[in-house]
């Protein structure tokens, strides 16, 4: 398409296949968005690691052609005389990402007042990027407040245009509002709202479709990387018709659509205990299964006796410890694993969330392994091919221009990019560049105020270090 705004550089379009997988050119042209606050000195620092990561690894037969495109205070700046309030995220930035499938962001500043509440939420609801990627790793030597940071290694797909998202919500006193409690109190004969005159409302959609297809790229990605677990993380203990769905929905795509390349926890329990003892009867497993099976209703029995029959079919694909080469899908409440990263990191790998969950669990593992200077995140749509890579922190106005901050999220999110490219052996120098930085205790303040004898660089000192250490 024509740009008024935009300057597209030379270069090629990364495009979808019709088999679902990105075709990436040699000098594919990619939008970048520089960023608000601390993004400009970031930005900087992070595209010379990119390029220099590219050319080192692929000499002139690869580059990248940076395409510059505006969301912001910079194009807020530039253009508002002209389009208003859509000066923050102007068409033509949108109409970019979408053009051209694969691009990434500096952190953005929430514009305040206006019809936009965030530009990240706008951006991905616009290209409808389902998916929240956030792979949670520890580098060694950086500084934790935990006893094992290097337990973590996570990768988290957190649900992206449903949930609290949609922000489908009204303030009580307002006529909306009223007219939403009338409904709830008066038609459906809700009666537990506890506070009615002065309760505002939200609603939570979560659906079958979106649930799915969230689960389903987090299975292909277990899969795909040859990780161990895929573990569906919920309150279906509370809410049972969206977190419990969104459970239920999760074991049932798994169980169809990946039979021969999974197998569930109780499945494996099940499987396991007739390779250990082959004679075992059904409803000898069930009660090894389910402790409280003799105290449930005929029907729960029946239940699980039906659980057992159906796993007892896998023996062929799963049994005599085949199921171990399979990745398991398992599940867990909220609270509970809020607690288990804590205390057994270990037994958890993939993970496929709901947003609000999502949102407290990727902040909680990104403090274990170092805090959000080094986080980094995607937003993907699996099927359209569309993905912004971002930092996940935010433009931390208070340090802006001084070149001080640390560049890694951008930079880590840049190596998410490389993957998501194809360009494996980019991103894993880029990866062990910062191995050997961080290990040779040259870092920006946030590290160094918290490491013993370490070097303080500035953010553009810290991309120096990675390029030396390529
Ligand atoms: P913030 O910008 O993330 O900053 C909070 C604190 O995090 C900073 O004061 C700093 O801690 C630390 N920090 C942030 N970036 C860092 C980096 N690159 N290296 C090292 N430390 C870093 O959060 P905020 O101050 O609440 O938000 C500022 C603006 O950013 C707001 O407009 C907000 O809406 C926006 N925001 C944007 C995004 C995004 O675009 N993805 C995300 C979150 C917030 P110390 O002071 O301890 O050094």
């Amino acid at each position: 398409m024509a740009y008024t705004y935009l300057t597209v550089p030379t270069g090629d379009k990364i495009t979808m296949g019709s088999d679902g997988k990105l075709i990436v050119p040699d000098n594919p042209i990619i939008p970048f968005i520089e960023g608000d606050g601390t993004g400009v000195d970031i930005w900087k620092a992070s595209v010379r690691v990119f390029d220099e990561a590219v050319e080192k690894v692929y000499g002139s037969k690869r580059k990248i052609s940076w395409m510059e495109v505006y969301a912001g205070e910079k194009p807020f700046n530039l253009f508002r005389k002209k389009m208003g309030d859509k000066a923050w995220l102007p068409d033509e930035t949108v109409e970019a990402f979408r053009e051209f499938l694969v691009g990434i962001k500096g952190p953005l500043t929430t514009p305040i007042g206006g019809g936009i509440r965030s530009l990240n939420v706008a951006l991905r609801q616009l290209l409808d990027l389902y998916t929240c990627l956030r792979p949670v790793r520890y580098f060694q030597g950086v500084p934790s407040p935990v006893k094992k940071p290097q337990d973590v290694d996570m990768v988290i797909f957190r649900e992206n245009c449903e949930d609290i998202y949609a922000g489908i919500e009204w303030m009580t006193g307002t006529a909306d509002c009223e007219k939403v409690k009338k409904f709830l109190i008066g038609e459906m004969g809700v009666k537990k709202i506890r506070f009615p005159e002065t309760s505002s409302i939200g609603i939570k959609p979560i659906s079958k479709q979106g649930s799915e297809r969230l689960i389903r790229a987090a299975i292909q990605y277990a899969l795909g990387h040859k990780r161990k677990s895929v573990t569906l993380v919920h309150k279906g203990n509370i809410m049972k018709f969206t977190d419990g769905a969104f459970k239920d929905w999760g074991y049932t795509l798994a169980t169809t659509e990946f039979r021969s390349e999974i197998v569930t926890e109780r499945e494996s329990r099940i499987i396991d205990n007739l390779d250990r003892n082959p004679g075992l009867s059904v409803e000898d497993n069930a009660r090894m299964i389910d402790p409280g099976y003799d105290m449930m209703s005929p029907k729960q029995q029946k239940s699980i006796r039906n659980e057992v029959a159906a796993a007892r079919k896998l023996m062929k694909t799963h049994g005599a410890g085949q199921w171990k080469k399979h990745v398991m899908i398992k599940d867990t409440l909220a609270d509970i694993i809020m607690q288990q990263i804590l205390t057994r990191a270990k037994e958890f790998d993939v993970v496929a969330t709901m947003n609000l969950e999502g949102d407290f669990l990727s902040d909680a593992l990104a403090a274990q392994v170092g805090g959000i200077g080094i986080a980094p995140g995607a937003n993907i749509n699996y099927v359209t091919g569309h993905a912004i890579f971002e930092a996940t922190h935010g433009t931390a106005p208070k340090y802006a221009n001084l070149d001080k901050v640390n560049p890694g999220s951008v930079i880590l999110s840049g190596v998410m990019m490389l993957e998501h490219m194809g360009w494996q052996e980019a991103a894993d120098l880029i990866v062990k560049a910062i191995d050997k930085t961080i290990g040779q205790k040259r870092v920006t303040y946030d590290f160094e105020r918290m490491m013993q004898g370490a070097t303080l660089l500035t953010c553009s000192g810290f991309a120096d270090a990675l390029i030396e250490n390529m």
